[in-house]
């Protein structure tokens, strides 16, 4: 075979498609011939470039999906359950503020008492009753 030959049979070789004798002709003829070792070496990069890009493509469209999914999801019920972690915190802070001064300053009760109204009727605001 002519270094021409190879070099049109180079796809069929790197697609292992030729029989033995030509395949061991080739491979003979590529570890002695710097111009066909490097169109060998193009064809196995541009076969990795395809495969690369096919196993890439698919999956990153899908994870997209699935993620924007998940938080499409997750999100409702992150912002329900903080709110109502922040209403019991700020309810029973307020109690504890409104024992601790009624016992020490009755004037003092009393403004707490209206600043835990203050509290419950900007969380029933918010749609906490939904
Ligand atoms: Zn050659």
């Amino acid at each position: 075979m002519t270094h021409d030959e190879i070099i049109e049979d180079l796809s069929a070789y790197f697609d292992g498609q030729l029989g033995p004798e030509k395949t061991i002709e080739i491979s003979a003829h590529v570890s002695s011939c710097p111009e066909c070792r490097a169109a060998l070496d193009e064809l196995k990069a541009l076969s990795a470039g395809v495969k690369t890009n096919l196993a890439a493509a698919a999956p990153a469209g899908m994870k997209e999906r699935v993620l924007a999914r998940a938080l499409e999801r997750k999100k409702p019920q992150l912002r329900t359950s903080t709110v109502l972690a922040a209403a019991l915190a700020v309810i029973i802070l307020a109690l504890m503020a409104a024992l601790a001064a009624k016992r020490a300053m009755p004037v003092m009760f009393a403004q707490i008492q209206g600043m835990i109204n203050g509290a419950s009727s900007t969380l029933g605001a918010s749609g906490g009753n939904k």
